[in-house]
């Protein structure tokens, strides 16, 4: 029986046909390994991920953490799994052998974590921001923040977390108002509410280690007077033993539409609930410079951000593979012209409208998996291309597609959940089937890490005019790349590229035209929209892609006739969506700003 959580012939023609994940071994980094290697690790994480988070995941939904005043309390099987994928080592897949970690390239380690996530997404967001906050760590801690908590994170006894959020300040971070007072002994004392925070409370772990955005008084207002500190739950000595209990109190639990089995919290730094020292105050050490905590946790979201994309990504992916096995397996209806009302019925699959959804769910996810792991594989160029102008090349494109690369599979593998409830029936909408507990667990991908309205703005108001435009410009070019190869292809490839080559002409020339006279309260008004057209244009570059690497029209077997019907369906369905989106923004259409909140 294939999987229902993902493909492994589509990762595998992901990482191998087309992104040639096995010629990395040939740089230094990568050396160890082999496509023999990589494929251990994608076997262990499908199997670990199939038998040790698939099997809780409704139940981790059905029995929500609880918190009883004292202690929260989960389903056994969670801390069971969690145990388990400690035990694979691939939590530290893409980490440097120095600090106990495989080297795998992240293209490689981004498929593994896929599987985890289609199967749990839940019990998979602790790994998952555990180890983004030991890569922040790594990037900007001391080497004696690394020995204190990167380890024992990188061991699985530390779990870790990222407190940004207040309740007055979500998306706006310039207004959160957590302090850190300066002590004698060069440590600082927290002060401030926290909300949201994912995994913020449990006994999962040993410890837990808060990375917190706080400002020290003194400094400059708004985002520049942020600082980051590392904040454990309990004290750890200079010979790693666990001392006091933090001045870090859960003031609740936060009950949620899905996404139930990670804890989220809200936490007290500093009310008085423990006295570290005997006194009030959350010990916390400065990570890196003082008023320079947003750039450094920007390393953690970013990181975030490309993981949110994924695990969208993954529920989209197996909401669609167990609507494409029930869609194959339930009879229903004859087809359009048959005469015989005692004929056998058809399995749903025959009807076109049923394969409609279904292709329009695996164009979306994909599509979505594509990009997912395009962008892991930037980050390998950019961390071991030979020549420096490839490093850099990688570094800007990856920041150019990253709220893309969040926004897209969110909004999109979302459509993908809500079309396999559809394919279900009535018996998509109960809870007697998995997909409506993806459509929820997904349905947090578009609010946090930074919203979709967010995720716009940053696109169009950074991503697109930093460094004079660069940004567009590499984009632009490399779609452009892929258009060339496509024509030289010729075929039907090269009547794909005609079209994908009008929709990114139309980015550069949208783009042009919005910020034409520099003002930024018109040009950012439908960011939205610039968002999900540019999406789509990504996702036909993607599709691209992967035409060029199917074996020429009319060889190869069904799985590549299917890429090339998606590919088709992506071009003839959803790329035009985009000419409107177009002229709305060409127009500089006003009607959304010009409404006034009192008409409404
Ligand atoms: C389940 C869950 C888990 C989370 N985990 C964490 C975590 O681990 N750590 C953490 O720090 N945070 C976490 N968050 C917080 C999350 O990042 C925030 O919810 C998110 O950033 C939005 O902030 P908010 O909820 O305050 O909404 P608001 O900021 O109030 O936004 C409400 C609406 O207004 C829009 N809006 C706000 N400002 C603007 C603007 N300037 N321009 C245009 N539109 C705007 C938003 O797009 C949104 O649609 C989590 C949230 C949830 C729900």
């Amino acid at each position: 029986m294939p999987s229902t959580l993902l493909s492994r012939r589509d990762l595998d023609f992901l990482l191998h046909d087309w992104l040639r994940v096995s010629e990395l071994v040939e740089r230094p980094r990568y050396a160890e390994h082999s496509r023999e290697t990589f494929d251990d690790a994608l076997d262990l994480a499908e199997r670990v991920a199939t038998e040790q988070f698939a099997p809780h995941n409704r139940a981790a939904d059905l029995a929500e953490p609880t918190f009883d005043g004292q202690r929260v309390r989960l389903i056994p099987q969670v801390r069971a799994a969690l145990d388990s994928f400690a035990e694979t080592g691939l939590l530290t897949a893409g980490l440097d052998a120095s600090v106990g970690g495989l080297q795998l390239p992240h293209a490689v380690a981004a498929a593994c974590f896929t599987w985890f996530q289609a199967a749990n997404v839940a019990t998979s967001a602790y790994p998952m921001l555990t180890l983004g906050n030991a890569n922040l760590l790594l990037a900007h801690g001391s080497a004696e923040q690394v020995d204190t908590y990167v380890r024992p994170m990188l061991d699985g006894r530390f779990f870790g977390t990222m407190c940004l959020s207040e309740p007055h300040a979500g998306s706006s971070l310039a207004d959160i108002t957590t302090r850190a007072e300066p002590q004698e002994d060069g440590s600082y004392r927290l002060f401030g509410t926290k909300m949201w925070i994912s995994g913020g409370d449990h006994e999962l772990a040993e410890n837990i280690v808060h990375l917190v955005l706080a400002r020290i008084p003194g400094g400059p207002p708004g985002v520049k007077g942020i600082s980051l500190f590392v904040v454990p739950k309990v004290l750890v000595g200079a010979d790693g033993s666990l001392g006091d209990r933090n001045d870090v109190v859960l003031a609740g639990l936060n009950h949620k539409m899905g996404f139930r089995g990670t804890t989220n919290t809200l936490l007290n730094f500093g009310d008085g609930g423990h006295t570290p020292g005997g006194r009030p105050g959350a010990v916390g050490h400065l990570v890196g410079e003082p008023h320079h905590g947003l750039a450094h946790m920007f390393h953690m979201m970013n990181e975030a951000r490309i993981g949110v994309g994924a695990g969208a990504t993954a529920l989209g992916y197996t909401g669609y593979l167990k609507s494409l096995a029930y869609a194959r397996e339930r009879p229903q209806g004859r087809p359009v012209g048959a005469k015989d009302p005692a004929a056998a019925q058809v399995p749903i699959i025959d009807h076109p409208d049923v394969r409609r959804m279904l292709l329009a769910q695996k164009s979306y996810v994909e599509g979505a998996l594509a990009l997912v792991l395009y962008c892991a594989r930037l980050l390998d160029e950019q961390g071991t291309a030979p020549v420096e102008a490839d490093r850099e090349r990688a570094h800007l494109l990856l920041d150019v597609l990253t709220p893309i690369t969040k926004s897209w599979p969110s909004q999109w593998c979302l459509a993908a959940n809500d079309l396999a409830i559809q394919v279900l029936g009535g018996a998509g909408y109960t809870r007697d089937h998995d997909v409506e507990q993806h459509y929820r667990d997904n349905r947090l991908n578009p609010i946090h890490e930074g919203t979709h309205g967010i995720q716009a703005l940053d696109l169009l108001g950074r991503k697109m005019t930093m460094q004079g435009g660069a940004g567009l410009a590499l984009l632009t070019a490399t779609i452009g790349d892929t258009v060339e190869r496509a024509r030289q292809a010729g075929g039907e490839a090269a009547g794909l590229a005609d079209r994908l080559a009008d929709a990114a002409a139309r980015v550069t020339q949208v783009t042009r035209r919005l910020w034409a006279d520099g003002d930024p309260v018109l040009a950012l008004a439908n960011a939205s929209a610039y968002l999900e057209a540019v999406g789509h244009v990504v996702i036909a570059w993607m599709w691209l892609e992967q035409v060029l690497a199917l074996p020429p029209e009319g060889t190869g077997d069904a799985f590549h006739a299917g890429k090339r019907q998606a590919a088709r369906y992506f071009f003839t369905v959803e790329l035009p969506r985009t000419g409107p989106q177009f002229d709305l923004l060409e127009s500089r259409d006003r009607t959304t700003l010009d409404m006034r909140p009192d008409w409404f």
